[in-house]
């Protein structure tokens, strides 16, 4: 605890120093350009294909050096003065939810026309296309992708964003080492004994009978918005890095958002994902334990702290020096 206490004042008095060089502080990451490829003959748990064997079966790109997901070592994440707050556009809107579609490796949402990103220290305007989510088995073995000081949630929601010029061309925007732009939450267990919680996560989670087997999808009904979904999350607050699709061909074209709070689901509701939905066909495996394992560490920015605990500070200086001058 101690230790804890003075490592933290040791950063603040550091964050303090730091004000000053932030302004001319400027980050530049050189990045491969990459080349898309269809694909197929991956999987998450037959030894013959899984993440392991990854590189070897795609090497031009899951064997590559900024690949995604990563342990995110929250100390060691270094403040960007440019991550500023993002605009998110129709994300109140009560009918972004299209389509629902049993992938075989994961269950994705398709998004409406119109639903955009801005901000946030992007480079371009992009938009949201669709979403989807990574699982373990069930509320007590956790699934998410990225792991924040090597805690891993129990699930991880995706949103992939692709870059408006690209017109969601995202076999173009996958050649552009910032042509996607993905969004990761966390989602957590809800404390308490409630049920069906939040109320449009389980919603959601209803349709997950109706597409039981691989390719099965259907159309989601008006009701539900990304904001919705995203409740509870402060979404100025998150980590920021260059990495890759998670998936293969792992295109090395992701700017990747990781928001630092969690999504509260209540455990019922998680539970139904790794219960419900099956790889292939009726009397296939259920769709469990569907992430890839952390890849070597990348340099990972977040919002500064300095502005806040700096001015914090200045105020407590100030407030001394007044209170010692009415002292006298
Ligand atoms: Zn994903």
């Amino acid at each position: 605890m101690t230790a804890v206490r003075s490592l933290h004042s040791e950063k603040k008095r550091s964050c303090v120093k730091m004000n000053w060089l932030l302004s001319l502080a400027a980050v530049c990451v050189l990045v491969p350009s990459v080349h898309c490829a269809s694909v197929t003959g991956w999987c998450y748990h037959n030894t013959s294909c899984s993440d392991t064997k990854w590189p070897t079966l795609f090497p031009s790109y899951c064997a590559g050096s900024r690949q995604s997901p990563i342990n995110i070592v929250s100390a060691s994440a270094t403040a960007d003065s440019n991550l500023t707050a993002f605009t998110f556009t129709n994300y109140n809107s009560d009918s972004a939810l299209t389509k629902i579609e049993n992938t075989g490796k994961t269950v994705k949402i398709a998004l409406a026309s119109g639903i955009t990103i801005s901000g946030g220290g992007l480079p371009d305007p992009y938009d949201s296309l669709q979403f989807h989510l990574h699982w373990g088995n069930g509320s007590s073995v956790p699934g998410s992708e990225h792991t924040v000081n090597s805690k891993r949630y129990a699930m991880e929601l995706h949103i992939v964003n692709s870059k408006a010029t690209y017109n969601g061309d995202t076999a173009l925007a996958v050649t552009d080492s910032t042509g996607l732009a993905a969004l990761g939450f966390f989602i957590e267990e809800m404390s308490g004994d409630a049920t069906g919680q939040p109320a449009k996560w389980n919603l959601l989670s209803s349709y997950l009978s109706k597409i039981v087997n691989s390719g099965n999808s259907t159309a989601v009904a008006s009701g539900i918005s990304l904001d919705d979904l995203l409740e509870g999350v402060d979404r100025t607050k998150y980590y920021r890095y260059l990495g890759s699709l998670t998936t293969p061909s792992c295109n090395e074209a992701v700017v990747w958002t990781v928001f630092k709070d969690t999504i509260k689901v209540s455990k019922d509701v998680i539970d139904k994902f790794s219960t419900t939905v099956r790889i292939a066909d009726d009397s296939s495996e259920l769709m469990v334990n569907v992430f890839r394992s952390v890849q070597p560490t990348q340099s990972v920015t977040t919002q500064s702290s300095c502005s806040t605990s700096g001015y914090s500070l200045g105020l407590l200086v100030l407030s001394l020096v007044l209170g010692g001058v009415r002292d006298i």
